[in-house]
């Protein structure tokens, strides 16, 4: 018998960790919660998914902005540098000039 098959988004959430969203965030001091913008979601991540997340993305409700890093890599030294979703400053500093947005 052939299992069901799982929204996109619940296969994402069972392989890469990702948990539902609707969280609040006025009674999580001293948590930090990493959120990525999954099609017109935002979607509870880790932090090794949301570091290599090149989509938006959010802590604690605020959106964040910055460097990516490789998934699977701890590394913190080197950018990533392909396409980014966000066109601001801070998440374009790294991207190669072809990905760039104008
Ligand atoms: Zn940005």
């Amino acid at each position: 018998m052939q299992e069901p098959l799982l929204p996109l988004k619940d296969i994402l959430a069972k392989e890469l960790g990702l948990a539902p969203p609707n969280r609040k965030f006025d009674d999580s001091i001293g948590d930090v919660i990493y959120q990525v913008k999954y099609g017109e979601d935002w979607i509870e991540t880790t932090e090794a998914i949301f570091r290599s997340w090149t989509g938006l993305r959010r802590v604690n409700g605020d959106d964040h902005h910055g460097p990516v890093y490789n998934f699977g890599t701890d590394d913190k030294i080197i950018p990533y540098t392909g396409n980014r979703t966000c066109g601001c400053e801070a998440c374009q500093v790294n991207v190669e000039a072809k990905f760039k947005k104008n």
